[in-house]
């Protein structure tokens, strides 16, 4: 499971005792943190720190260590920055400043010298947060009592947000064929987003996949078919059209496996060996967490993979979407794709169904059909400003259909832009906010904000 290391940060001016204690009270801060991040991280408390010698230690400790994915520094006391800047020129992981106390309130008939030289964060980490500042470290900072429940679901988030970082640094992207012709917003430059976010992006010829799935044997494609049976309503008679795509959906497994893949792309327009788009096979890796969006739109398919990462264990869905078409008189979007809907945003229980797609030129594509979920989220966006990215999130209420679309043939959400439709969507366009997005109903654009952050991205916020 993911980790964070607590760093109590000291000097050894205090003596034994005080440093005894020091390190005794962040051990007790990191204790009870790490009881109430449940599933999102363990917090592991090292040594307390108090020379420049511990502190670069402990910052190379945890920027090699594959399991930690951020670190949580506290001062105590007074830590001369000095000391800090050596490690922290090292230190390669996501950093909370916690400036907390171990103490809420103060001892006010006992307080005396003693109590002051130990707990006097607010002196200390004054100290730390210059040395972070001038050296350019890219930080959040909590503030408030420990045991606090913001205080807690900051770390909290801070936690998750990392991991995030972290899985983001580790993912590699498959483009199954290149970006759509012309298109501009979905294109971006690979090499930079290899810096700055992590993402391995490279390109593959759709005809390795149509290889994998022509090797895909009839049992496995019947049991494939049994568990739609089992999961969706089959509203189709071309069972046949059906079959291919869990062919795909088999191969698709295959090649993501084996090439260590968290993300990737496919694009209509190159579809060489394979006789539909892939709509059904894709939707259900989607909803696994699997980052996906179509049109070779690589920026939107790691951002998923990513952000579906930060949401985990949450309660909501995360996946793809695309603006579509409005409903002025109510001021809603109606969003959907060709096909692939996460089948996570399913407010019921999905239909498979075969409808021609209109362009392309091939057969008519398996998809899952539904009505999406309703609540509050968010829709994100990564554009590439040219010197740099840009991450424009919307916040949005989701809502039910107003009316049916019984001739929809594509899984749809819809929803209000805040804070109303004209502002949010004037905002959106102006930002230069593309068409793909990744909506969430498990995320805020407080997690946005913090990703954003800890990654150096310029950030629009629309609420
Ligand atoms: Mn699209």
């Amino acid at each position: 499971m993911a980790k964070l290391y607590f760093l109590t940060g000291s000097q050894s001016l205090y003596g034994e005792d005080a440093l005894r204690q020091a390190a005794e009270h962040g051990r007790e801060i990191a204790r009870y943190l790490d009881s109430q991040m449940g599933e999102a991280a363990r917090i592991e408390a090292l040594p307390i720190v108090a020379s420049s010698e511990d502190i670069t230690a402990a910052c190379r400790k945890a920027s090699c260590d594959d399991d930690c994915v951020g670190v949580i520094a506290w001062m105590h006391t007074f830590s001369p920055a000095k000391m800090w800047i050596k490690g922290l020129q090292c230190l390669s992981k996501p950093l909370l400043h916690l400036h907390t106390q171990y103490n809420e309130k103060l001892p006010y008939d006992s307080i005396d010298m003693d109590f002051m030289n130990l707990n006097q964060s607010a002196h200390g980490d004054r100290e730390y947060a210059f040395i972070l500042s001038r050296l350019g470290i890219r930080h959040h900072t909590a503030v408030g009592y420990y045991k606090d429940a913001d205080t807690v679901a900051e770390v909290r988030r801070f936690a998750e947000t990392a991991k995030a970082v972290d899985y983001s640094r580790k993912l590699r992207v498959a483009m199954l064929g290149g970006n759509m012709r012309e298109v501009a917003v979905t294109d971006g430059d690979r090499v930079e987003s290899q810096i700055r976010y992590g993402w391995e992006v490279n390109y593959y010829g759709v005809g390795d996949l149509a290889a994998i799935a022509s090797g895909v044997g009839k049992d496995e494609a019947e049991a494939k078919l049994a568990e739609y049976g089992r999961l969706y309503d089959i509203k189709t008679e071309d069972i046949e059209a059906v079959r291919t795509q869990a062919a795909y959906e088999i191969a698709l497994r295959r090649f993501l496996s084996e090439g260590g893949f968290g993300a990737f792309t496919d694009t209509f327009q190159d579809l060489h060996g394979l006789e539909q788009l892939p709509g059904l096979a894709v939707q259900r890796l989607m909803a696994e967490g699997v980052g996906f969006a179509a049109e070779g739109d690589y920026k939107t398919a790691a951002l998923s993979a990513v952000l579906w990462k930060l949401a985990e264990g949450r309660k909501g869905a995360t996946g793809f979407m695309e603006d579509y078409t409005y409903d002025f008189a109510r001021g809603l979007v109606l969003g959907a794709h060709m096909l692939e809907v996460s089948p996570a945003f399913a407010a019921e229980r999905p239909r498979v169904e075969v409808h021609p797609l209109g362009i392309g030129g091939k057969r008519p594509p398996a998809r899952l059909v539904f009505d999406g979920v309703t609540g509050s989220g968010v829709a994100v966006c990564m554009t590439d400003m040219g010197d740099r990215f840009r991450l424009i999130c919307a916040e949005i209420e989701l809502v039910g259909q107003p009316e049916a679309t019984p001739r929809l043939p594509v899984a749809r959400l819809m929803w209000k832009p805040r804070p109303d439709f004209k502002t949010g969507i004037k905002a959106w366009l102006e930002a230069g906010g593309g068409h793909h997005t990744v909506v969430s109903t498990a995320l805020a654009s407080g997690d946005i904000e913090l990703f954003a952050k800890l990654t150096g991205t310029e950030l629009v916020l629309i609420k």
